[in-house]
């Protein structure tokens, strides 16, 4: 058993002030990842900062016709709100093959981007690996990884980002909204999750001492032409082995713009806009689809293991 102090932020000035001095401290909103991630021994904070009554549950216009969706609204309320049933589907869609009902009901908004891999060896602690703790190794490029990355790999980790409301995010071009000691900050969503590179244990480029205040969603939700693909072991209750956040804006059949991202196959949602490019002015047929479905995987990499020798 591991002692932590317990204490409430009033105001998010008053998170930020409680996270930053104190390094072993963390947030916790919905507490469906991080208190499995604690009675597993993989997170250990000294402090747990309760956010969850921080007044960061709202969903508001913004002026340039976009959405802005506060931290703490509940991956639920997220999905049925009108505005993003009528406006932005593909994100309703990917948050509703989240999880489980009970489990979007406390997932919060936030606590969805910083929710950690789903990599086996990672919450087993008597392996090796990167992410939990640096230079110890991974256990999964030779291991058992068939939910494991493909694409922007490292040989130091290939987990992948398990979440699937930030794969429709990540295609929608969203920003998030960040409060740290230095004042407000804007992150697109492309540079807010990593690449492994040689430092797995940092997921993203929040820094320790910055709360999530918000999301934002530009004004253009794709809500004609959308799908959210997630292909899993269960038709619930299960994270992907690939999932797909593709939307189209189409004039007399052609694609005028094309937005895809891939889940479960990335240590980030994987946006890829070479093969978006390629889409613009072809019609929408399975030629063209094809064709973009090859530009994407052109630099794919899979692991494998074969009678004990790992095969890359
Ligand atoms: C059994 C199970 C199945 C699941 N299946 C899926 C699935 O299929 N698809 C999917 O997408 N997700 C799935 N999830 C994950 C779930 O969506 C996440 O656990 C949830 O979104 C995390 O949100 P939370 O508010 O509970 O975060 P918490 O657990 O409270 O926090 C997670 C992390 O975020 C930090 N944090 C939280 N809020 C903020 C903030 N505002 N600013 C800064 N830091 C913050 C915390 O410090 C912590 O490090 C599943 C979870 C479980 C347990
Ligand atoms: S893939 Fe990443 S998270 Fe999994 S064992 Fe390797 S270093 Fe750890």
């Amino acid at each position: 058993m591991n002692n932590f102090e317990y204490s409430r932020a009033a105001d998010v000035a008053e998170a930020v002030r409680q996270i930053a001095a104190d390094p072993g401290a963390k947030f916790i909103a919905g507490g469906t990842n991080l208190i499995d991630l604690m009675k597993e021994n993989v997170a250990r904070p000294t402090r747990l900062i309760d956010i969850s009554r921080l007044p960061l549950s709202g969903v508001e216009d913004t002026k340039d016709g976009g959405l802005r969706i506060g931290a703490l609204v509940p991956n639920s309320d997220l999905a049925y709100h009108p505005q993003v049933e009528a406006r932005y589907p593909l994100l309703a869609s990917a948050l509703l093959a989240g999880a489980s009902a009970q489990l979007r009901n406390m997932a919060s908004t936030g606590g969805n981007l910083l929710q950690r891999t789903r990599c086996y060896y990672f919450y087993d602690t008597a392996t090796p690996c990167n992410k939990r703790e640096p230079g110890s190794g991974c256990a999964a490029i030779d291991g058992v990884n068939r939910m494991h990355a493909i694409l922007g790999t490292s040989r130091h980790c290939i987990a992948t980002h398990p979440s699937d409301m930030c794969v429709a995010l990540a295609a929608l071009d969203a920003r998030v909204h960040v409060t740290g000691p230095g004042g407000e900050g804007v992150i697109a969503f492309e540079d807010f999750h990593r690449l492994p590179g040689d430092t797995p244990h940092l997921d993203t480029t929040l820094a320790a001492d910055e709360i999530i205040t918000a999301v934002e969603l530009p004004p253009k939700g794709f809500a004609r032409n959308y799908t959210y693909l997630k292909i899993r072991d269960r038709l619930s209750y299960a994270f992907a082995l690939v999932s797909v956040a593709a939307a189209l804006d189409l004039k007399d059949g052609r694609i005028q713009e094309a937005r895809i991202a891939l889940g479960g196959v990335a240590h980030k949602p994987w946006r890829d806009r070479e093969a978006e490019a390629r889409l613009k002015g072809e019609p929408a047929t399975r030629e063209a689809f094809t064709r973009a479905a090859d530009a994407i995987l052109r630099n794919a990499r899979g692991f494998a293991v074969m009678e004990g020798i790992a095969i890359v």
